[in-house]
């Protein structure tokens, strides 16, 4: 079958199977977006670019009369949780896992039209082509890229199901109206993404109880949502498990002061060696710390570990089963409307999230803080030039220290992942490794 015809006078246009995707999609009309101002006649089609992808996607671009805008795409980017770049090589997704793209088009001035964009997603192997549409909160293009929002971006949601291995997209612009094929190449890009298989994470609360205070944590589906949102886990199960108390923690070794006991950091360590005994008598042992359920211990708010100025809030195995933090009972603040004001994820959330870092085979960020570091994490302790996102939210930030943000592995600024520690964690998940140090802050 021929896939264009020439344009009558009348301008009947055929652009049947513009796109031969799965169940197949008709193009539509051509020209009507970046036509020649003041021509009567539609742009002419003279000749079909096919664009075939890795997988069952094909596409069509058409060349013709139509004047060439200057419309390009300037850059593409993939939101799971962090920013990654679909060239990039490092560049993995966690499977299962709902991926916003970001298209960015920009034209040479201001008042170009905003092109109509599509994204064709499928897998190595497979006929299935599902067409995506992109959408934008703005009419026009703009002339530069905003890395601080997505106002003037376009936006794709590719659904969970459909992250998966053999994973390719193919990015097309504009692809009905016929113009030169320097502008059609502009406008088109085609890839494959490297996806692991769905990552589960198992947890396990237990609240510590002592001297008639138990230790309280958010509710299972906060936990999890706020898993969801922030780490490369898609399969994720909370259980709170019944109270328990621990021998390291003796009256006599703190100090109480108004109804709370200070004890020494010391303490902490020794309570928490203890809570990952009972953690392992409960899921046994022996299991691989990457794959194991990770217990984590809550405890009291009559317990602060350090002094009123300077209290330790959490502590953890690195790469092990088990971590302790304070009481916690929300994750979010509701009065944060925005990620560039306060931090919309409450302390206690944060220090849950740092520790789980730990456990989850993570150093500290090099940002103010003391003892090992992670080097496979950036050298500042932030979260580079690249943005994140947290989906539970519809937060979008560019993560700059400028912004404020830094690793969540640092001492430092308003905590969130950085895509080094994301793909860390990933690996980890994946491939585990030696445990050689003791309880970390
Ligand atoms: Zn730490």
């Amino acid at each position: 079958m021929k896939n264009y015809t020439r344009n009558t006078l009348a301008g009947t246009f055929i652009s049947a199977f513009l796109v031969a995707c799965g169940g197949g999609s008709s193009g539509e009309s051509g020209g009507s977006s970046s036509g020649t101002p003041g021509t009567t006649l539609p742009p002419t089609t003279t000749a079909t670019i096919t664009r075939t992808g890795l997988s069952g996607c094909v596409a069509k671009q058409l060349e013709g009369t139509a004047t060439d805008q200057g419309l390009a795409i300037a850059r593409v980017s993939l939101l799971q949780v962090v920013e990654q770049l679909p060239e990039a090589t490092e560049t993995v997704l966690a499977g299962g896992k709902g991926v916003v793209v970001r298209l960015d088009i920009t034209a040479p001035k201001s008042g170009v039209v905003m092109p109509k964009a599509k994204l064709l997603i499928g897998h190595d192997g497979e006929v299935a082509c599902t067409e995506i549409a992109f959408s934008s909160a703005s009419g026009t293009a703009p002339v530069a890229v905003d890395r601080q929002t997505m106002a003037s971006s376009l936006k794709a949601v590719i659904p969970a199901a459909e992250i998966r291995e053999g994973l390719t997209y193919m990015i097309l612009v504009d692809g009905e109206t016929p113009s030169t094929k320097t502008a059609a190449d502009r406008l088109f890009r085609v890839g494959k993404l490297n996806v692991t298989d769905a990552l589960e994470e198992e947890v396990i609360i237990m609240p510590l109880t002592f001297q008639g205070e138990t230790g309280s944590a958010a509710s299972e589906a906060d936990i999890k949502s706020l898993m969801s949102r922030t780490l490369p886990v898609s399969d994720i199960t909370v259980t709170k498990n019944a109270d328990i108390s621990l021998a390291a923690l003796k009256v006599s070794d703190a100090t109480l002061t108004d109804g709370v006991y200070y004890f020494p950091e010391s303490k902490l360590n020794d309570a928490l060696v203890e809570l990952n005994n009972q953690c392992l008598s409960l899921i046994g042992t022996g299991l691989p710390t990457q794959s194991a359920p990770h217990c984590v211990g809550v405890w009291p708010s009559n317990i602060v570990f350090g002094t009123p100025s300077n209290r330790t809030l959490g502590k953890a195995f690195t790469g092990g089963y088990s971590m302790m933090v304070a009481s916690f009972t929300t994750t979010d603040d509701p009065g944060a409307t925005g990620p560039y004001g306060s931090h919309w994820l409450t302390q206690g959330a944060l220090n849950f999230l740092h520790e789980y870092g730990h456990v989850l085979g993570l150093h500290h960020a090099a940002c103010g803080v003391t003892g090992i570091v992670d080097a496979g994490l950036y050298a500042d302790g932030r979260l580079g030039d690249r943005a994140g996102y947290d989906a539970g939210r519809e937060f979008y930030f560019l993560g700059s220290a400028s912004n404020g943000f830094a690793d969540i592995m640092s001492y430092c600024g308003k905590g969130w992942h950085s895509d080094k520690g994301y793909r860390k964690i990933i690996d980890y998940k994946l491939n585990g490794i030696p445990v050689t140090d003791g309880p970390t802050g």
